[in-house]
């Protein structure tokens, strides 16, 4: 896969996107040696200069995949990184909506407790009522009979 999108993609173009660790233009070389002999590679400028620090950056030209490739540009880092947070948004939208549907699912339990409660003292208080009641009939008939 890595090496259909590299044949698909001329040199100069690859020349002009690449950059090292340290932000500079990479430089092309040939590897000489038997293992990858007359293999292309980028590396950091300053890795032939001794007098400059090597930033260590290497990449062989054709083993890039369409990813690695714009993962050395900076903006598309920022890209992925404002598509992350974008994202963890979402994320948080979500948990923020679902938590938001439990609390009105915790108040409608909360009201049909209340409910419940309202009714259970007005059945209390027709019980005291009909108590009173009957102990009020009670003497009367006491007083009617004495
Ligand atoms: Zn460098």
């Amino acid at each position: 896969m890595a090496r259909s999108y590299v044949a698909s993609t001329s040199q100069s173009s690859a020349r002009k996107t690449r950059k090292c660790n340290c932000g500079q233009q990479a430089k092309l070389w040939t590897s000489r040696t038997t293992k990858n002999p007359d293999r292309l590679f980028f590396c950091c400028p300053n890795s032939m200069d001794p007098s400059k620090k090597d930033c260590g950056y290497f990449k062989w030209v054709d083993d890039d995949s369409p990813t690695q490739w714009y993962d050395d540009s900076p903006t598309q880092w920022y890209k992925d990184k404002v598509d992350e947070l974008h994202k963890e948004n979402t994320e948080l939208y979500k948990k923020n909506m679902e938590l938001v549907m439990e609390n009105m699912e915790l108040q409608k339990k909360v009201m049909k407790l209340e409910a419940f409660n309202k009714k259970n003292l007005i059945d209390l208080f027709t019980v005291k009522v009909m108590l009173f009641g009957i102990v009020l009939v009670y003497i009367f008939i006491r007083l009617l009979v004495s």
